[in-house]
């Protein structure tokens, strides 16, 4: 039996306050790592909300970029030693046996257990558990807190670009934000021609220095009639698309629009699509091989977010500085 102090949003739309929870004896297969940093996704403030239906639980404890050290191990689990730095993303547990998981899509599995999600204690806590095979050694090349938002934010723009970009691809980033600035980065370290497009051309600079070739404001008609038929593959981080029809204006041929960030429901233009057989998917976090690749990946390249951190008991201000767009890319909280 453990004591997890967390940070737990009381009712939809609250902000977190601090609550015990009593947690029972160790799964077999889990581990229990002591929380040192968290990231705060926008995936986050929904579950607060109450935005995914079921899939909050309150009193709800969010958080699923967690970085740590393991600090007991159930039964059946081998591989960790206590002490151990590990990371937990998105997901944390999965069947093991379905269709899906038994071809390496676990991210499918029908019984996923989420690591935020239906009643699960999620990252802004001092302790957290997972099934310890969903739980990831960091490379020592990347610190702590800059590990934390790769675990869902580089998890899911690198899956993204490895399923849909080659080498030498002309890839489109939208949104340069917590998701953005990785993929931008990711995009030209695989070797794309990226194109970094925003409605605020103060991002321009530091798209360049992310490893952009050119910047699109997506606000000029003008701009964005020069980049016609310029794209490959498009990933969408933006929350807000404003304008479809622009987007497919952008993309070539069979061109592949991979919408990572949480938009609203949408109307698109079929026809326009149908002109140049163009493919509108979605994307999401990946597999446990992906997030292994991914975090070798970012050692090797020198892949890195940029964060801003504050101390774990600051978790309300970090919220409210997400929910008005003023974090700098990432939020980190530390304890
Ligand atoms: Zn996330
Ligand atoms: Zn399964």
């Amino acid at each position: 039996m453990s004591i997890a102090n967390t940070l737990s949003v009381p009712r939809p739309g609250a902000d977190p306050e601090p609550r015990e929870f009593t947690l029972p004896d160790l799964n077999a297969w889990d581990i229990e790592v002591e929380v040192t940093h968290c990231g705060l996704c926008a995936s986050d403030l929904h579950l607060a909300d109450g935005d995914f239906g079921d899939a909050s639980v309150f009193p709800q404890v969010c958080g699923h970029e967690i970085v740590g050290t393991v600090r007991a191990i159930g039964s059946e689990m081998t591989g960790w030693r206590v002490g151990e730095r590990v990371g937990i993303g998105w997901q944390k547990g999965a069947c093991f046996k379905c269709e899906f998981c038994l071809k390496g899509e676990e991210q499918h599995c029908i019984d996923a257990r989420l690591t935020c999600c239906s009643g699960e204690i999620g990252g802004f806590a001092d302790i957290v558990r997972c099934d310890g095979r969903f739980a990831y050694a960091i490379p020592e090349a990347i610190s702590s807190a800059e590990a934390a938002p790769l675990l869902c934010a580089g998890h899911t723009t690198y899956t993204a670009l490895m399923r849909h970009a080659r080498p030498g691809a002309k890839v489109g980033v939208l949104g340069i934000g917590g998701l953005g600035h990785l993929a931008v980065q990711f995009a030209d370290k695989m070797g794309c021609e990226v194109t970094a497009i925003s409605g605020s051309p103060a991002k321009a600079d530091e798209a360049y220095a992310y490893g952009a070739d050119s910047f699109l404001n997506f606000r000029d008609a003008l701009q964005r009639a020069a980049a016609a038929f310029s794209l490959d593959f498009l990933l969408v981080t933006s929350p807000r698309v404003e304008d479809w029809d622009a987007v497919f204006d952008l993309m070539r041929p069979h061109g592949i629009v991979g919408v990572a960030g949480m938009t609203e429901p949408a109307t698109v233009n079929i026809v326009a699509m149908m002109e140049r057989t163009l493919t509108l998917t979605t994307v999401n976090a990946g597999s446990r091989n992906d997030m292994r690749d991914m975090l070798a990946f970012c050692a090797r390249n020198g892949v890195r977010p940029t964060i801003e951190t504050l101390p774990m008991n600051e978790l309300p201000k970090a919220f409210e500085r997400l929910r008005s767009g003023e974090v700098r890319y990432r939020a980190v909280l530390t304890t």
